[in-house]
């Protein structure tokens, strides 16, 4: 089922969560361990991230070293058919232009139509490692809107090389997009993102799902701004929970997002992570109730390895 389906058919605001593939070499069970407790809040939908290759240095027999391509975490459209079959809960899986040809792209898409998945979430993708701007794969999409547009013309029977007539079995995929309350990191000012986000939902995006944030306040301004602009789709709040110290440190440099004065005085206040992990458990509860209380759709959970804390939050939600 699409995502825009459950959101129109929902009463009350939605649960969802969001998944990495394990490192490589992990088995599926990694996956169920994670997401086994988390089921019992019966989530209309698991995304699962999509990971580029890092290039890599690996040491010859003659000392010399060659340059490799390695993707860490692959496995994301064999998980999106596990959770699927495993749960019976729809999967949707990111979709990255980074590193990837159109090519590459067309076949996944093939890929995830014939294991009847019918949510895709269209995202550019970080530069690479080693490269200071984003530059996408040689014969790839350049910006989320040029994948979007593959989708779109997929959608419509529209294959790189020529259009299939006979639309019998066609995919339909239903697209999300991502959006930015504290703007993306390259945009010169809101404005031009809003404009750039506009343009992703005029060409076919159905849903919106938020970077994540710690002061709620951006999230509604966010989506007053949009609704000004225009931008008339479902707009899903990402959250994610503070569990330790440094990430006071790492989630400003590494998502471009702020914590809230209050939240950072009291993580300066605790002693250990466990103390830590109380403090923010508390702090996405309590974001978690606002939003609800707020209309939101869904709560899109970032669970990324602390099942345990969204379940305690989730807990007290349902
Ligand atoms: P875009 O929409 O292409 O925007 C990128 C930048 O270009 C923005 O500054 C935008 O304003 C600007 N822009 C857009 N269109 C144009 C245009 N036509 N001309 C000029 N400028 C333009 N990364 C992963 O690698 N894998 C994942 O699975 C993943 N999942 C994510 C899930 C969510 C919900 C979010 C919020 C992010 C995720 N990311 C993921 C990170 C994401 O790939 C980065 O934030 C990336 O830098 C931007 O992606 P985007 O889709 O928003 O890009």
């Amino acid at each position: 089922m699409k995502v825009i389906d459950h959101i129109n058919g929902a009463k009350d605001t939605l649960i969802s969560f969001e998944i990495l593939p394990p490192l490589k070499g992990k088995g599926i069970n990694a996956i169920y361990n994670h997401l086994d407790p988390l089921m019992e809040f019966k989530p209309s939908f698991i995304n699962v991230t999509y990971h580029r290759s890092e290039t890599m240095f690996k040491k010859q027999a003659d000392g010399s070293f060659a340059k490799i391509e390695v993707r860490k975490r692959p496995g994301t459209v064999g998980i999106c058919a596990a959770i699927m079959q495993h749960y019976n809960v729809d999967p949707v899986p990111h979709l990255i232009c980074g590193g990837f040809t159109r090519e590459e792209t067309e076949n996944a898409l093939i890929d995830l139509a014939f294991l009847g998945i019918d949510n895709v979430l269209v995202l550019r993708g970080d530069a690479a490692k080693n490269e200071t701007y984003f530059e996408p794969e040689p014969g790839g999409n350049r910006y989320a809107i040029d994948l979007l547009k593959q989708v779109m013309d997929l959608n419509n029977g529209i294959y790189l090389e020529e259009e299939v007539k006979d639309p019998g079995g066609r995919a339909q995929f239903c697209i999300g997009v991502a959006g930015y309350p504290e703007k993306h990191f390259e945009s010169p000012n809101k404005a031009t993102d809003l404009a750039y986000l506009k343009a992703k939902v005029d060409a076919g995006a159905e849903y919106i799902v938020t970077q994540m944030f710690f002061d709620n306040q951006k999230y509604f301004e966010f989506v007053d701004h949009c609704r000004a602009a225009g931008i008339n789709v479902p707009i899903i709040p990402g959250l994610k929970p503070i569990t330790n110290k440094k990430q006071m440190m790492i989630l400003p440099r590494t998502f471009h997002v702020d914590l809230p004065d209050d939240l950072s005085n009291e993580i300066m206040k605790c002693k250990t992570d466990a103390e830590v992990e109380l403090v923010g458990t508390e702090w996405l509860l309590q974001q978690s109730r606002e939003l609800k209380k707020g209309g939101a759709p869904v709560l899109h959970y970032y669970t990324l390895g602390k099942p345990k804390v969204i379940w305690n939050v989730v807990k007290e939600l349902v």
